[in-house]
């Protein structure tokens, strides 16, 4: 299996796209540390079938996040494969926007990007290989209304991503960010009920008339879809693709 001895460190994957990354991780033989929050039966459940550990770490928290890159270089031995993919929304017009929300997307969708991989840079460093993927977002190259605070988040997670793959250029390490349309996961169906309240649509408009208005493909990625192109950044045929922001977007952002 290609990613046999390797470890993986995949941030929100108790979840959505986090889990199906996860999910093909460990099927390729690398080992894995989720993070994320949940039902402790459901977190065990998980842990059981990938043969993997879990940290709780609240990635608002940078002390959290020390403690979990430490359990997880003390345990694991990595990662050798970091995937930051832990994110919130909130939907609100900016005069409206709440501070707090603003400052929780901000901490939990970009300053816990830099916080996990300042703390594992040194090890891949040492190890001479390293992948560090980003689940950023077409809200990283193009806006929507009322999602400030996470466009914002992802614009600035894209422009991490290159900064990082210029410093490590020459290190083995590569760090690129998948950027899907709209994924069907819970964060998803979330927001649903603030875009009918702020837009004064029914559930059936805002699924078809916003969320896939956008996407030329008229359906939504799939999570799988996205986990694929993390397995395959994972590859040696990636090893030259690096500051990449890779687009998943069934042409959303072609427009
Ligand atoms: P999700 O809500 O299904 O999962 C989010 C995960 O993050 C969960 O495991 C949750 O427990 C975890 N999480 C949330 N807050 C956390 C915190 N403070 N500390 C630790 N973990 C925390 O969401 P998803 O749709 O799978 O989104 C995953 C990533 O993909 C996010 O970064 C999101 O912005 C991005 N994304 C999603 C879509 C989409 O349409 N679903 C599109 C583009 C990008």
């Amino acid at each position: 299996m290609i990613l046999t001895g390797k470890t993986a460190l995949v941030t929100g994957s108790t979840s959505g796209i986090g889990l199906a990354i996860a999910r093909a991780l460990a099927g390729a033989g690398a080992r894995v540390m989720l993070n994320g929050f949940g039902e402790d039966a459901e977190i065990a459940a998980l842990t059981q079938e990938l043969g993997a550990l879990h940290d709780g770490a609240d990635l608002a928290d940078p002390a959290a996040i020390a403690a979990m890159m430490a359990r997880c270089a003390d345990e694991l031995g990595g990662p050798d494969i970091l995937v930051n993919n832990a994110g919130i929304q909130h939907v609100a017009p900016v005069a409206d926007f709440p501070p707090d929300k603003w400052d929780a997307i901000i901490a939990i969708n970009l300053s816990a990007v830099f916080h996990t991989t300042r703390l594992a840079l040194a090890g891949m460093k040492a190890r001479g290989w390293g992948r560090v993927i980003n689940t950023a977002s077409a809200h990283s190259l193009v806006a929507s209304p009322n999602k400030s605070a996470y466009v914002a988040a992802k614009h600035g997670v894209a422009g991490f991503t290159k900064a990082l793959a210029l410093e490590t250029a020459r290190d083995g390490i590569t760090a690129n960010c998948i950027s899907p349309g709209y994924v069907w996961t819970p964060l998803v169906e979330k927001q649903i009920p603030d875009t009918m309240a702020t837009r004064g649509l029914t559930r059936d408009e805002v699924i078809n008339d916003v969320l896939l208005a956008a996407q030329p493909t008229k359906r939504f990625v799939t999570p799988e879809e996205v986990a694929g192109l993390a397995l395959y950044l994972c590859g040696d045929a990636a090893g030259s693709i690096t500051g990449a922001n890779l687009s998943m977007d069934g042409g959303w952002t072609a427009q």
